[in-house]
């Protein structure tokens, strides 16, 4: 990257819920750039996998490979430990990129406390000890920047998947509040929030006609989001480009959230 005010090489990066999908290619966007990755999942074989084969894809002059390391984010103890092998092997973590995220569709009525507990746990409380954990160690360093993954829940609820919704809207308020908290530090925090985005998590949604027919008809751009599309603005609000920015939500979604199409006759 030749134009500094984008530049996030040398960088420390941790990516929750790297192993495939938005987080994988945030984390090969983002090593592709010089900066030193860590991808995080549940399973330490598939993490150790996707973090091979994005290293296997790099300039080896140019960039680090890439670490994987297992991390369950909704258990609390996992958190700490990544954070202090990070903070002990490369001194800091200059960018946390909250990932992960799981997701069930169903009416409200049908969901079970375990369906709630767990989609919360991973979504909302798991950013959370994620971004306190590597939080302490920014505010210590006095700098970093923290991108939460929202979506389109984040403003507005979609139905059927209820549980998601909230965590999304609660992880807004965590963006906003540890950017009043934290930007006494020097620590930036913003939600980046996808559209439709095809990944193993929507699949199967965007596989029934109907659905497919409906999102082609309100998105602006038309087409469906592929991860790479989450890539530049992860990278515009880890660099100095953002500087002065905290405490907001970008969406990319090719326009979905802009206002409404209607099929006005030509
Ligand atoms: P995905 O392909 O299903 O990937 C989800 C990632 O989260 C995987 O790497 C998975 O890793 C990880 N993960 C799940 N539970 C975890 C846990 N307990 N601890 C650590 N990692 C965990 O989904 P995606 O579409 O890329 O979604 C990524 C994020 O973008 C989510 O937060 C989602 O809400 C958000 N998003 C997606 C869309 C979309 O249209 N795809 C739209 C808006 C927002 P393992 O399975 O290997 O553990």
């Amino acid at each position: 990257m030749s134009d500094p005010l984008f530049r996030v090489d040398g960088q420390v990066v941790l990516v929750s819920g790297g192993s495939r999908g938005i987080g994988r290619a945030i984390a090969a966007g983002f090593a592709s750039r010089g900066s030193r990755v860590i991808v995080t999942g549940r399973d330490q074989l598939t993490i150790e996998k996707t973090a091979q084969e994005i290293s296997e894809s790099l300039d080896t002059e140019a960039c680090h490979p890439v670490t994987g390391v297992a991390c369950d984010v909704s258990d609390a103890r996992q958190i700490d430990s990544i954070a202090d092998s990070i903070a002990e092997e490369h001194g800091r973590i200059d960018t946390l990129v909250n990932v992960a995220g799981i997701n069930k569709r169903q009416p409200a009525v049908d969901f079970s406390e375990d369906d709630f507990d767990a989609i919360l746990d991973v979504n909302l409380k798991g950013a959370f000890f994620l971004s306190q954990a590597v939080g302490k160690r920014m505010i210590r360093q006095r700098s970093g920047s923290q991108i939460n993954i929202g979506s389109l829940n984040t403003h507005a609820a979609m139905t059927n998947l209820l549980p998601y919704a909230i965590s999304k809207t609660g992880l807004d308020q965590m963006t906003r509040s540890l950017a009043a908290e934290w930007g006494q530090f020097g620590i930036r925090v913003n939600t980046l929030a996808p559209g439709f985005v095809l990944t193993d998590l929507t699949r199967g949604v965007w596989a029934i006609e109907t659905m497919e027919d409906w999102r082609i008809a309100n998105t602006p751009q038309r087409r469906i989001g592929v991860p790479d599309d989450m890539i530049g603005t992860a990278i515009f609000l880890a660099s100095k480009a953002s500087e002065y920015l905290t405490g907001q939500v970008i969406y990319v979604d090719g326009g979905f959230s802009a206002g409404r199409l209607w099929p006005f006759p030509d």
